[in-house]
């Protein structure tokens, strides 16, 4: 039986849809994980998951001393342990190579392949988490279903708690509950209008928001639009103790980052507003019940990968134009079970 080591040390969104490729794996025989200090609490519970190894990569393991203390971690035991890098820099290669792993799977288009043993096409035309899960193995011109690429995520008993502890302490009485998460790293990527969009949304249950502390303002704004109603869960929760939060609500509203994806690992009814990115990207949501709200035949869409600080083209339509009843008529035809 052969162990799987994935890398993974990228974005929060990446390490989401990372989920389907290990449960594929683990199939297979034990898999361990490298992964950033912010990622890695998303894998505790995870059944799929033997091992996660920590790499600072930015800050306690900078520097040789630090990659030799992964490498070390994250050896692999035996000729047939196969390493596989869904992060696809010539560092994570390094490692796989200098920790001993014989067969290294990963991106043909990846700035570590040379490093590779086997290289997959990256196929812009796919889900990226169907990207990533096509690392095992599974490239045919069929897409699975989209269970099979569903990510997924394991709250334990200590953040349903917390969840439970932050809705207590804001007199939630059984209300429905409707999320909403407004940030993003991206400036472009925020649709600018949660706030209203929120004081419409208490006409059909509570609304609570979510993020990191760096969405405070964002949240704040929220509530005051709500008269105080609205729940601010913005930096009060780990990362499963959000998706605990997050799978009691009947509808979650975000832009293209990482909520979007968390709301896909718990399945929750999910409405993605996309801007300045398309879902054609690869990063659409994965819920059952999932619609996305944009803007239509806006020619200059979509005019960067991630989205840029600033719209080039200064009018930044592709969020302006993109209205509240756009938005609640997506959060209706969700909350009927309906998909995209
Ligand atoms: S150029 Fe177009 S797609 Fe890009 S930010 Fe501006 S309006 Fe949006």
């Amino acid at each position: 039986m052969s162990r799987a080591l994935v890398v993974q040390t990228s974005f929060l969104g990446d390490m989401i849809l990372t989920t389907p490729l290990i449960r594929e794996l683990a199939r297979r025989g034990p898999v361990d994980v490298v992964a950033t200090p912010a990622n890695a609490g998303l894998l505790a519970n995870n059944p799929h998951v033997r091992h996660v190894y920590r790499y600072d990569k930015r800050g306690a393991h900078a520097g040789a001393r630090g990659f030799r203390e992964v490498v070390r971690l994250a050896a692999a035991d035996g000729a047939s342990d196969i390493a596989y890098l869904a992060q696809g820099s010539v560092r994570s290669a390094a490692l796989a190579a200098v920790a001993g792993y014989i067969e290294r799977i990963g991106f043909e288009t990846s700035a570590g392949r040379w490093l590779y043993t086997r290289r997959y096409p990256y196929r812009r035309d796919r889900h990226h988490a169907e990207r990533l899960w096509s690392l095992a193995g599974h490239g045919g011109d069929e897409s699975p279903e989209v269970g099979v690429l569903r990510p997924a995520v394991y709250p334990g008993d200590a953040d349903e708690a917390a969840a439970q502890r932050l809705l207590d302490a804001n007199a939630h009485v059984g209300e429905p509950l409707l999320a909403v998460a407004p940030g993003s790293v991206w400036a472009t990527k925020r649709w600018p209008y949660y706030a209203a969009l929120a004081r419409r949304l208490t006409l059909l249950g509570r609304v609570v928001v979510l993020g990191s502390e760096g969405d405070r303002e964002l949240a704040q704004a929220i509530v005051g639009e709500t008269f105080g109603s609205a729940i601010d869960a913005t930096g009060q929760l780990s990362l499963l103790g959000s998706a605990a939060l997050l799978r009691r609500a009947r509808v979650l509203v975000t832009n293209d980052s990482a909520p979007l994806h968390l709301g896909s690992a718990v399945d929750t009814p999910t409405v993605g507003l996309f801007g300045p990115t398309v879902p054609a990207l690869g990063f659409g949501p994965l819920a059952t019940a999932r619609r996305v709200a944009e803007v239509p035949m806006l020619e200059c869409r979509p005019c960067d990968a991630h989205g840029p600080r600033e719209c080039p083209l200064t009018h930044w339509r592709c969020m302006r134009d993109l209205t509240v009843s756009d938005v609640l008529e997506a959060v209706e035809s969700v909350r009927r079970g309906e998909e995209t």
